[in-house]
């Protein structure tokens, strides 16, 4: 019987045919068990070419059912905060660390709350996050709060010690430059929302000007 041991994507990878095939492939991966509850499979999107890749933690509720990431009120606040930092969408992939909506739900038709995927989901949506990294190159790696963190920096991660700092290390083999943020729906959740807000432009300006 499987065990949350063998929880992995990477049977399901393609090893050759670009993004269109990672992600017509990516809709059919039983890596773990989060496929079961969600709609579909939310892989990345952008081009190949895009210098910043954009890493999330995991599709929201209105992703999971366009099958498109950051889509919701946390993209859309993302997009306003990458305009105010000078990014222009164009350049940008944006993809999450886990692939599919996870959820509770206390009654059928009742409202999805997002619930954070575990350590062992993590690792296991890994390989696909790998292989979109292998395929765009980017030069830069914005990574949205602390999910993101621990999937591509291992799980002592915190958001609040290196945000808006440029990091260099090595991810899957490959030397690569990082930028972490928080999630923008950390923002929408703040108190202090304007305060917030400023935050994450202020970082976004430093991955701007890393580029
Ligand atoms: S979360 Fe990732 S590993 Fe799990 S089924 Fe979805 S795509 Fe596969």
């Amino acid at each position: 019987m499987a065990t949350e041991d063998d929880y992995t994507a990477q049977p399901f990878v393609p090893d050759h045919g670009g993004l269109a095939a990672l992600r017509e492939a990516a809709a059919g991966c039983r890596g773990c068990p989060l496929h079961r509850n969600a709609t579909q499979t939310v892989f990345g999107a952008g081009k190949a070419t895009a210098r910043v890749m954009l890493v999330g933690e995991q599709p929201g509720d209105q992703e999971d059912r366009q099958g498109r990431p950051f889509v919701g009120p946390a993209g859309k606040l993302l997009d306003r905060a990458l305009a105010e930092a000078g990014m222009d969408p164009a350049d940008t992939y944006v993809t999450n660390a886990v692939k599919h909506f996870k959820f509770t739900q206390a009654e059928p038709r009742k409202r999805r709350i997002h619930k954070a995927p575990t350590l062992r989901e993590m690792t296991a949506c890994g390989p696909w996050l790998a292989a979109e990294l292998a395929l765009v190159e980017p030069e830069l790696i914005v990574v949205l709060g602390a999910t993101a963190g621990k999937a591509l920096l291992g799980s002592s991660f915190r958001v609040t010690e290196v945000r808006g700092t440029v990091l260099e290390r090595e991810i899957h083999g490959r030397p690569e430059r990082l930028v972490p943020t928080v999630h923008p729906s950390a923002v929408l959740r703040a108190e202090d929302r304007e305060g917030a807000y400023r935050g994450l432009v202020s970082d976004l300006k430093t991955a701007a000007q890393a580029l």
